[in-house]
């Protein structure tokens, strides 16, 4: 899905953000899930789409739709 910046209007690009480790950043909701996953007492993980706006420099991060 195209985003565009809110202050300058031109097209967002993707890029990658990670922890120093090289780990991938996920959200944590609070919802449980169901079936094994809820049974062990997890969160639900939701990967994130961060976007960068190439005027000004804008991060924003977008949690996927599933
Ligand atoms: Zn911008």
């Amino acid at each position: 899905m195209e985003r565009r910046c809110p202050d300058c209007g031109v097209r967002m690009e993707s890029v990658t953000l990670q922890t120093n480790g090289g780990y991938e950043l996920q959200v944590i909701s609070d919802e449980k899930r169901g079936g094994i996953l809820g049974s062990l007492g997890m969160n639900e993980r939701l990967d994130i789409q961060p976007v960068v706006c190439p005027e000004c420099g804008l991060l924003r991060t977008y949690v996927e739709a599933e």
